[in-house]
């Protein structure tokens, strides 16, 4: 049979037909512990009743509107989420790269508003911030972007960590924001110093730039805070979020604050489907869970208990480059390709992921139980010692 779907993604032979929190269950009955959590989407884990519950009651009473009216469920979601991130205002969109497009219109509206004619960004090598024609010219990553050229101009690249090249580029009167991810999620859980966010803060602050977060990956408490700027309080001037907003339902988030909030005006930016009642009331959901299960202390608990079983089990063992993560953000660096590992793994029936061709990323559900933490380190560091051997 011919296949309809475009070949977007290279698919592992298995499909799931239902989930109940850290489990999968496939076609064919058989369950799989999920350490990726769907690319930390699934943060509450699989049919989590909450999300559940109020999306049937959305479902039962409003789906959507239009943004032409009020939506009551948008402004408690907007009230909530800009409280527990620190911001003023949020527009909402479908997904993180339109969350990102917003954050890059926003710098250039700044910029015009400075009397800047061709506002640059200052964007991250090793970074990911989608597949939309900007989010791919802003990403670090020239497999994202061969094929899709001419790109979006607008963008300079320096090295991630590196704030010594930050500040060498403030004799450039084009810039007009720094763009950046406070871990590196798709590049293998990379950890800058503790000094880089509060260093590019400082930039910022000395020169009108805008400080902007992508925190998709590593927002809503997956880093063992709400937000990972958090832990050093740079607190940036805008800031994206999505993954594990809706629990799986599409939704992403751009917000601002101060005079970043304010330049939006009607006719500016917009989107049909975007923070309509269903998505909202799912989002509200696992604030609220999220909120009542304290997972942002669970997340920071559980990180540092699998990063220390990890490095007792794996450190000495000959392979491996590095075992680090913040939160549960979580990565096992090998010193070669190591892809098939995934395969290994769900033939254990375990769902991990490899990024950046040889790092293993750990992303489980914030809801992970501590005897699945332990069958988790136990099934993937035999997998990792045989596949070293
Ligand atoms: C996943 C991700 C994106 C893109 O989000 P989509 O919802 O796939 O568009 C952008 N930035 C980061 C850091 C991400 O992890």
């Amino acid at each position: 049979m011919p296949n309809t779907l475009m070949t977007t993604y290279g698919r592992l032979p298995v499909s799931f037909e239902k989930g109940d929190g850290s489990w999968l269950w496939d076609t064919d009955g058989r369950r799989y512990l999920d350490a990726i959590s769907g690319i930390a989407v699934c943060s509450l884990g699989h049919a989590h009743p909450a999300v559940t519950r109020a999306l049937c009651e959305q479902a039962g009473q409003l789906v959507h509107t239009s943004n032409l009216y009020g939506i009551q469920r948008q402004q408690a979601l907007g009230d909530r989420l800009t409280t527990v991130a620190g911001m003023d205002r949020v527009f909402f969109g479908n997904s993180g790269a339109e969350a990102n497009e917003a954050a890059i219109k926003l710098a250039r509206l700044h910029g015009h508003g400075r009397d800047i004619a061709r506002p640059a960004i200052v964007v991250m090598e090793g970074s990911f911030h989608g597949r939309t024609l900007a989010t791919l010219s802003a990403t670090g990553n020239r497999k994202v972007q061969a094929g899709f050229e001419p790109l979006v101009s607008g963008f300079l690249r320096v090295p991630y960590g590196d704030l010594e090249a930050i500040a060498t580029l403030s004799k450039n009167k084009d810039i007009v924001a720094v763009l950046v991810e406070p871990v590196q999620g798709e590049n293998g859980i990379r950890i800058p110093n503790d000094d880089y966010l509060p260093g590019i803060r400082q930039l910022c602050d000395n020169n009108d730039w805008l400080m902007m977060l992508d925190e998709i990956q590593s927002g809503l408490c997956r880093s063992g805070e709400w937000f990972a700027w958090q832990h050093s309080g740079a607190r940036p001037d805008v800031l994206t979020c999505a993954k594990a907003l809706g629990n799986g339902v599409p939704i992403g988030a751009c917000l601002a604050r101060g005079k970043a909030a304010e330049l939006f005006h009607p006719g500016n930016h917009g989107s049909t489907f975007g923070g309509n009642p269903l998505v909202c009331a799912a989002a509200l959901a696992v604030i609220d869970t999220m909120d009542e299960l304290g997972l942002a202390a669970r997340a920071k608990a559980l990180g540092e208990r699998l990063l220390t079983d990890l490095h007792s089990t794996l450190d000495g063992v000959a392979g491996i480059s590095a075992i680090r993560g913040q939160g549960l953000l979580l990565a096992i660096e090998l010193d070669r390709p190591c892809a098939e590992l995934v395969q290994q793994a769900l033939d254990e029936g375990l769902l991990i992921n490899v990024t950046a061709g040889q790092v293993v990323r750990l992303l489980p559900p914030l809801i992970l139980g501590d005897d699945e933490a332990t069958m988790l380190v136990d099934t993937l560091s035999t997998l990792i010692r045989r596949f070293l051997a």
